[in-house]
């Protein structure tokens, strides 16, 4: 990576497009704009629209009018239109990449990872699009047929979080695309610019107008609860946080709404003792500190066997300690900042509480001062059982670590959350390794390994994770309804 200049910075947020996307067409939001921010600086990088209910309303009305066309659609041009997106993707990679770290504050490097992460969703669902098929059957009686057949589900509603600006995005689009499904997206409020980015290159690629539509606004409640309770609107799709999570659900029960729900998560990382200790910490630094720790799938406490905890600890806090804060378009920075001030707060009291139960802090424990919102790297030992940090999501930079006695404890305090998203879990007993994945109450498990994601895999929760899957074969069912044609012959 070479030096990224201020006027590089500049040229790529010039290139943005600003404008709500409705209907094909880029237009004004009528609330006017509002402020993108730079969390590494705290200042404004750009103003994007802000919508109205009734732009929003505008939005959801070029979703349905668009519905009949695009699901005939043949599904082989369904897919060539996302494979077209996934290859201008790949060609403007520096620039998405440095978009998403100037709105998010992730490296350069880190948002190049997410870029390739992000097109690899659609050029997965480019290949699905030509695989949605039904069966036939004959009934056990023999008489009757049974005919089933897929069709898309409707108009949708996407609501994305901040943490990964893109993948979070065609994770959702690439199926409904490839389904025949249209859409409302509604990215978050502070990263919004790498969403806008994304619909120009749809756009280009060939997405009929009305079949995406991109809404930014500075009140997400105002504008998507009226499209919730519209009887046209089939699906609500939403990754963010378990209590809007539970809030968005609510109002979805009126429609009776078709729902995918990514939400929160509080993975425990195990470590026995028989693990290869480095490649556990190997693994724990990906698990912790990819994006900051800003991921729903950080590690969020280190369940690690009482003979090797304090190695384990110790080699982590001197990994975590080591590495270089600062602005993510700096090339030597390895830590970006949190992505505000409120949530920067929300770690160091978490760390704060932590550490007035008796926790111990190796390494770290406070906040940066001066300009953006950086936490350094913190590793806890002696975290009592009552701390909050244990059953709350961190977000952020800290690693609390806790020993165990048997298999029977670690499993025990892993499964120990409302939450079950990912697991993480390093062993070398391959009985073991299988014994455990099966009583781990999660979605998804990293077997000595510290990352889950993949485009080719189904992402999801259980518990108050949510529920619903995105990617892998899994990933399209979400956009697609099955009818059945019962048939006496
Ligand atoms: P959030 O506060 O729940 O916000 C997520 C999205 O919902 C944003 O677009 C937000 O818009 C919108 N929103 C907030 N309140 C709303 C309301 N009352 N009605 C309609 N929309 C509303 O979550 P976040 O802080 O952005 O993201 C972090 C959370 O996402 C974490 O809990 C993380 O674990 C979770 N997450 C889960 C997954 C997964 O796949 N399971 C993946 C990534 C993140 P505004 O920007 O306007 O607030």
């Amino acid at each position: 990576m070479t030096t990224i200049t201020a006027s590089q910075e500049q040229h790529v947020v010039d290139q943005v497009p600003k404008q709500l996307y409705i209907g094909g067409q880029w237009r004004d939001g009528a609330k006017g704009t509002l402020s993108v921010e730079d969390p590494s600086t705290g200042e404004s990088l750009c103003e994007v629209a802000d919508a109205s209910v009734q732009d929003a309303t505008a939005a959801l009305d070029a979703a349905v009018g668009a519905g009949p066309e695009f699901a005939a659609m043949a599904p082989r041009d369904r897919g060539e239109i996302l494979r077209r997106a996934f290859e201008l993707i790949v060609e403007r990679k520096e620039d998405l990449a440095l978009i998403m770290t100037l709105e998010m504050g992730k490296t350069y490097k880190e948002s190049l990872a997410e870029i390739t992460y992000a097109a690899e969703f659609f050029r997965w669902f480019s290949e699905e699009a030509v695989r949605i098929d039904g069966r036939y059957a004959v009934a056990p009686n023999g008489q009757g047929r049974v005919l089933t057949m897929k069709q898309p589900v409707g108009p949708c509603l996407m609501i994305t979080p901040w943490n990964f600006p893109l993948a979070m995005g065609t994770r959702k689009i690439g199926p409904a695309v490839a389904a025949g499904a249209t859409m409302v997206v509604k990215p978050a409020q502070q990263t919004p610019l790498s969403m806008l980015m994304l619909g120009r290159i749809l756009e280009e690629a060939g997405l009929p107008g009305g079949v995406l539509n991109i809404i930014t606004a500075s009140s997400s409640s105002e504008i998507s609860a009226p499209l919730i309770a519209d009887p046209r609107l089939r699906k609500l799709s939403f990754t963010g946080s378990t209590e809007v999570g539970r809030r968005l659900m609510a109002q979805a029960s009126e429609g009776l709404l078709r729902l995918s729900m990514e939400l929160g998560g509080n993975a425990p990382f195990i470590v026995f003792d028989d693990a290869d200790i480095d490649a556990a910490v190997a693994g724990a630094m990906i698990a912790k500190m990819r994006n900051i720790g800003e991921a729903c799938t950080s590690a969020n406490r280190f369940h690690v066997a009482g003979a090797v905890a304090e190695q384990f600890a110790e080699k982590l806090a001197a990994k975590m300690g080591a590495m270089k804060l600062g602005r993510g378009v700096d090339e030597d920075t390895e830590v970006g900042p949190l992505i505000d001030n409120a949530q920067r707060g929300k770690v160091a009291e978490l760390v704060e509480d932590a550490i007035g139960r008796g926790a111990h802090a190796v390494v770290g424990g406070q906040a940066v001062e001066g300009a953006g919102y950086f936490y350094n790297p913190t590793v806890l030992t002696d975290v009592p059982d009552d701390a909050k940090l244990l059953s709350e999501e961190i977000f952020g930079p800290v690693a609390p670590v806790k020993s165990f006695g048997d298999e029977d404890e670690a499993v025990a305090a892993a499964n120990d959350t409302e939450y079950g998203l990912v697991a993480y879990l390093f062993t070398s007993d391959l009985k073991r390794a299988l014994r455990v994945c099966e009583r781990l109450e999660t979605g998804m498990i990293g077997l000595n390994q510290g990352i889950v994601s993949n485009a080719s895999a189904p992402f999801g929760g259980i518990k108050a994770s949510g529920f619903g899957r995105e990617g892998g074969y899994e990933g399209i069912e979400e956009y697609l309804e099955t009818k059945y044609v019962a048939i006496n012959l």
